[in-house]
């Protein structure tokens, strides 16, 4: 047998040996329990068992070697220390198990308080409360109850049914009117509830309650609730929760006890000053669990006025310390304030904005620290339409926001009424009880999506993601009937017509219309309001930090724009240029006509005729574009769909040729069409005749292109302007097609531009693997790269994007073969390596070579982050992103890893 392991594994800590950046192995209540404790703060003493030990645990089935003597030595010092035996008859010490991982997870793991209290120790403590037995019996009940749930199972409601009964029988609403005989009462029909559910009776020895709630509070991580919390915020599943074990202290011991909780700051708007409930007389949850009316946490001032001036003097330390808004969990026994958790608090996008920026102003952390302490989900966010709610406005029901925004229209129930509907110009919510690919079309067409079932990554919430459409899923509160179209809310019934509103932030839904109002944040990008001169201290803050940002970037920020109108907005929004100009539109509308003349020209001349009747059309777009970007690069990229995408259905064309046929008319143009029409036809168009391949194949397509460029450009900058044309070929995958393309392009611009000054640069996108493999290469032909990493992650993938998203991406999220759509954010490892590839091998051919890329990508927060260490020089991305990927370039050129802020 191998020689013993003789080392012991430490899992256990006392307080005193933690500190706030041990939240991986003591989760962040004890890692932030231990720094309370260093700091000099009343924390009732106690220990950690860490994160470790509940991962031995759940992979094992069994408590590691080691761990229970550990547990051993430190409640011996923990009982020396408070004069107290665990569960002692005549004096006993009592603890509290609380559960507290690396994240918080609200609501999802286990805490049970009162431990060590049993038939003799319960009056023993009664005694050591000068005979105070409605306070004892009161914490044994409360034991039995937290207990029975968390680590037996016991259904909550019986508890809660029985605490009604005696309530009922003492003709109360209020648990405080319940005495010691009522609860002893109540004791004793908590225990039957118990034994009935466990076939045992209640644990009575001390030390056994101790270690099952332990293991309870391990196993929690397991449960159910707390695998799909962690899934939807992408939280690791492997990271197990640490237990602290804790001297308990009574808020339950009468009027000068109470129990509450604080906010350094307000985490709604981050508006300065205190804000918290308090309640007297109670323990632990009371106050969150809405039991009894609460105080605001002012109040406290005329109760116990030390205790309220001591809280505020450690509120105050505690957010100099960790210099952010803090949240704040304490008790007050008898007057004596205990501390018995904090943390940085959770907050809205606003008030992150609000309160990195005050505490700039007070001098507790820097611009650097402000900026990483907000994001571009939330500035996103901010940018967002919201219900303007004043108070006849309640929701009645929250779900998940499944995808910003907020939208109101009439409730249907089914795609087809849905598309119906928005064909008559409606707005329509599309309320199921969760969508399926059925559903696409009615998704399209609906203002927003509800459903009572089914998280962050159901379909409905991956779809309407992927269009950027407002969606609230699992509302379960809504008792949804598809068949008889209605709903079930808060007792009240809604049928097909009605109006909702919903809010794809805050899962909110509201019954009738809501008014809407626009974002300050936008209107200030906008350039409306003017942050020097105004006191809305949101939009200050935005224009301080993004400022910030600016200035610390090293990526350049462009904007996909294709008409002279988006590079405006764009160019308000923050773009330094055009990343993406898709000329596909310049060949819609009333030009369509030439594009079929185009197609199907059968001789040289014919062919030309189309082409020329193009070019000024084309020029004058440019021109605009050119224009509007006045001394930007502008890349415009040559046509890349298939062309038959300009041509009527095939279904159409062949109905209007019967028709036509029918009543004898003049069928020549249609057939020829239809003829065409079926000779195009693809497969699978995604791979097909288009890009350069294109170019290729139709004679003087591409050529009349870049004239148009070329001369457009001659044109602005003739008359006073700065046009910086940068002509990019789609879909290369061989150096080969872009050497051909370019000997071609290089001829016209020669001639165009001749001594204007006009400086025309060609390169190329890398969106086929292959290109990004012989980048090498493709870098000798082209004088910059900007990666498609939309194509580039269809053909990585081998997803066809328009089927995979609507079909299946759920179920994959759902089997975690990825957190998040490659489409959404940048796939690191398989596309982004392709990336890398590229970008190395390109500027080792060509030094200085620049890199951009276009696609949604550019504006998706961690892909940004990529594209920085990848060294890209610039993101180009939908006007709207445009602040949200200055924010992210900012945030990225100042950390270097990914920040752990949840
Ligand atoms: P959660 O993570 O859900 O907030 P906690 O572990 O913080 O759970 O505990 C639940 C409640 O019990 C809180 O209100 C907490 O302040 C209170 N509590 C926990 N430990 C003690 C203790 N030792 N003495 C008094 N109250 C406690
Ligand atoms: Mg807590
Ligand atoms: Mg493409």
């Amino acid at each position: 047998m191998a020689a013993q392991e003789t080392v012991e594994h430490k899992y256990v800590y006392d307080f005193a040996e933690g500190n706030k950046d041990l939240k991986d192995l003591l989760g962040g209540k004890g890692a932030n329990l231990a720094e309370m404790t260093n700091l000099g703060l009343p924390v009732p003493p106690g220990f950690t068992i860490t994160t470790e030990a509940c991962k031995a645990y759940l992979t094992t089935g069994r408590e590691p070697d080691g761990l229970a003597a550990q547990i051993e030595a430190h409640l011996e010092s923990l009982e020396r220390e408070m004069g107290r035996r665990l569960g002692d008859p005549q004096d006993p010490l009592l603890v509290s198990v609380r559960s507290g991982a690396k994240f918080s997870m609200p609501g999802m793991m286990e805490t049970v308080l009162n431990v060590g209290l049993n038939d003799r120790s319960v009056v023993g403590l009664s005694a050591q409360a000068g005979g105070n037995d409605r306070f004892a019996w009161d914490s044994y009940r409360r034991l039995i109850q937290m207990f029975g749930k968390t680590v037996c199972e016991v259904p909550g409601e019986e508890f809660e049914h029985a605490l009604d009964e005696a309530k009922r029988a003492k003709g109360t609403q209020n648990d405080l009117d319940l005495d010691a005989d009522d609860l002893r009462g109540l004791v004793d029909a908590y225990k039957k509830i118990f034994a009935k559910h466990t076939g045992r009776e209640f644990p009575q020895e001390p030390r056994e309650q101790l270690d099952l709630a332990i293991r309870a509070v391990f196993e929690s991580w397991n449960a159910e609730r707390a695998v799909v919390y962690r899934r939807q915020e992408r939280i690791p599943a492997d990271l197990g929760t640490a237990v602290n074990v804790v001297a308990m202290v009574f808020g339950n011991l009468g009027a000068d006890s109470g129990t509450g909780v604080a906010f350094t700051r307000d985490p709604g708007s981050g508006a300065q000053g205190i804000y918290g409930d308090y309640l007297a007389n109670a323990q632990g949850e009371d106050v969150v669990a809405g039991i009894r009316n609460t105080v605001p946490l002012q109040e406290l001032e005329q109760i116990d006025k030390k205790s309220y001036d001591e809280l505020l003097d450690y509120m105050a330390r505690l957010e100099e310390h960790y210099k952010d808004l803090c949240d704040i969990e304490f008790t007050i026994e008898r007057g004596k304030l205990w501390m018995l958790q904090t943390r940085v608090g959770k907050r809205t996008a606003a008030a992150a904005f609000v309160i990195a920026g005050q505490l700039v102003d007070e001098g507790l952390i820097d611009l650097d620290e402000a900026l990483h302490r907000v994001n571009g989900a939330q500035l996103a966010q901010l940018m967002f339409p919201r219900f303007r709610l004043d108070h006849e406005f309640q929701p009645v029901a929250k779900g998940i926001g499944a995808s910003p925004g907020a939208a109101s229209g009439k409730v249907v129930f089914t795609s087809a009424r849905a598309v119906e509907l928005a064909a008559e110009g409606e707005s329509v919510i599309l309320v199921r009880r969760e969508t399926n690919p059925d559903d696409l079309n009615g998704m399209i067409a609906a203002k927003g999506i509800l459903t009572s079932r089914g998280g962050k990554t159901s379909h409905a919430a991956v779809v309407a993601r992927g269009m950027g459409k407002t969606c609230v899923s699992g509302a379960d509160e809504l008792d949804v009937n598809v068949p008889a179209k209605k709903f079930i809310v808060a007792g009240q019934t809604v049928t097909e017509g009605d109006i909702v509103s919903i809010d794809g932030t805050t899962g909110k839904v509201y019954l009738g219309e809501v008014p809407v109002m626009p974002s300050e944040v936008v209107q200030y990008f906008e350039g409306s309001l003017d942050p020097e001169h105004i006191d809305n201290p949101l939009v200050r803050a935005v224009h301080r930090i993004m400022t910030h940002a600016d200035a610390k970037r090293r990526l350049l920020v462009r904007t996909n724009a294709d008409t002279g109108a988006d590079a405006a907005r764009a160019r308000r929004f923050g773009a330094e240029g055009i990343g993406l100009c898709r000329t596909e539109h310049m060949f819609l509308g009333d030009r369509r006509e030439l594009v079929e003349r185009l197609i199907l020209a059968s001789t040289g001349e014919e062919r030309e005729a189309a082409l020329g009747a193009l070019l000024p059309l084309q020029r004058e777009d440019f021109i605009e574009i050119f224009r509007e970007m006045d001394g930007l690069p502008v890349t415009v990229r040559l046509i890349d769909p298939p062309l038959h995408e300009f041509l009527p259905p095939l279904e159409q064309l062949a109905v209007n040729v019967a028709v036509a046929q029918e009543r004898g008319e003049d069928v020549a143009k249609e057939e020829a069409l239809l003829a065409a029409v079926r000779r195009m036809h693809e497969e699978n168009p995604m791979l097909g005749l288009r890009g350069v391949r294109l170019g290729l194949v139709i004679p003087g397509l591409f050529a009349m292109q870049v004239r148009a460029i070329a001369e457009a450009a001659v044109e602005v900058t003739r008359s006073g302007g700065t046009a910086c044309p940068e002509i990019m070929v789609p879909l290369v995958g061989a150096v080969q097609e872009l050497e051909t393309v370019r000997a071609e392009a290089e001829k016209i611009i020669a001639e165009v531009v001749g001594d204007s000054g006009v400086e025309v640069l060609i390169g190329t996108m890398i969106e086929v693997p292959r290109a990004a493999l012989t980048a090498g290469q493709i870098a000798e032909a082209a004088q910059f790269f900007s990666f498609g990493t939309n194509d580039l992650t269809q053909m990585g993938w081998g997803f066809s994007r328009d089927d995979v998203e609507g079909a299946f991406f759920w179920r994959y999220l759902e089997l975690g073969i990825f957190g998040i759509s490659p489409f959404e954010s940048i796939d690191r490892e398989g596309v982004g390596r392709l990336v890398r590839i590229a970008a190395e091998e390109g500027r080792a051919a060509r030094p200085g070579l620049k890199l951009g890329v276009c696609g949604e990508h550019g504006g998706d927060p961690d892909s940004v982050h990529f594209f920085h260490e990848v060294g890209l020089d610039y993101v180009s991305c939908s006007p709207f992103r445009v602040p949200v990927a200055r924010l992210e370039a900012g945030r990225a050129a100042i950390t270097t890893t990914g920040s752990d802020s949840r």
